[in-house]
């Protein structure tokens, strides 16, 4: 689907197994900057997505050959999983922050530090980052254009956001929940931080989330506020559950949780439960954007 004059989405299917006979149907949008003489990927999406990419880029008349540069928003599985298949085709130049570096280019180390259900379904290996990323830098796209790294952690360690000033794109990455959706993240502070990063930009026309439909103009910043909404909806959530429920192990007070905010019963899995882990760190602070106030200040 084209979004803007350069700016081209892709849907990507996929099943994720979450315990053994049970199957959750996702999808992850990768996106394309078609330069003149250039494409630019932005993440690789799960294992395989390397056809659903190229089909695309041929039905659209431009070569998959065209691919210089893939960037990745950040490390986890349906962002890197196709990587492998895709630089050893079309041998693009590879980008991401250096904090997500350890986890693509050695997704065994992910694994036991983050064992998520379908991993080795969802990512075909691992494969070399040519170019380390920090907040500010710019990644050039092509014919003199070029994507803002925007440093935005709290969903994943070193994960981005960039933004294409050509057609006042933001790509978000994974790092705006969405309500109803199961919140993952790994720290609720920098979460809230990044958001706060990216409502601050001036003169967004499209908002393009991984998991989300593309948001234009104020829907981009609406969908931002409600984000920032959900942590502490979730934050009350669990100290709400955990006041009620006192004693009984994470598990169930991720289950409470799961119930409360209405997410499906197949929400509960390890990534959720760090999520809960995370905000009961904070469990001092029941009002999240107080102390968020007092540290701004
Ligand atoms: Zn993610």
């Amino acid at each position: 689907m084209q979004v803007t004059e350069h700016v081209h989405a892709v849907k990507i299917p996929f099943v994720l197994e979450v315990a053994p006979g049970k199957r959750l149907n996702r999808f992850v949008y990768v996106y394309l900057i078609y330069e003149d003489n250039s494409i630019c990927l932005i993440d690789c999406g799960v294992a395989g997505s390397k056809e659903v990419i190229f089909d695309y880029i041929i039905k659209t008349g431009r070569s998959p050959e065209e691919i210089a540069t893939a960037v990745i928003t950040h490390a986890h599985p349906d962002h890197i999983g196709g990587g492998p298949g895709i630089q050893k085709a079309v041998n693009c130049k590879t980008a991401a922050h250096i904090e997500a570096v350890r986890w693509i280019e050695d997704t065994e180390l992910q694994f036991n530090e983050r064992p998520v259900p379908g991993f080795h379904e969802l990512v075909e290996g691992p494969f070399k980052i040519n170019f380390l990323l920090y907040d500010e830098d710019r990644v050039e796209t092509g014919g003199g254009k070029s994507l803002t790294v925007i440093y935005t952690p709290g969903h994943s360690k070193g994960h981005i956001s960039l933004f294409y000033e050509a057609d006042n794109v933001l790509f978000s990455g994974d790092c705006v929940p969405l309500p109803g959706e199961i919140p993952i993240y790994e720290d609720v502070f920098s979460s809230i931080k990044s958001l706060v990063t990216l409502q601050n930009i001036k003169g967004m026309a499209v908002l393009l989330s991984s998991w989300d439909e593309p948001r234009y103009g104020d829907s981009g910043y609406e969908v931002l506020k409600k984000g920032l909404a959900c942590f502490q909806e979730i934050h009350s959530a669990v100290l709400n559950e955990r006041i009620s429920s006192r004693g009984s192990d994470a598990n169930s007070l991720a289950l409470y949780v799961i119930k409360t905010l209405g997410l499906p019963e197949i929400a509960m899995n390890p990534v959720f439960l760090k999520t809960v882990e995370a905000h009961l760190q904070l469990s001092r602070y029941p009002n999240l954007f107080e102390i968020r106030d007092a540290a701004l200040r």
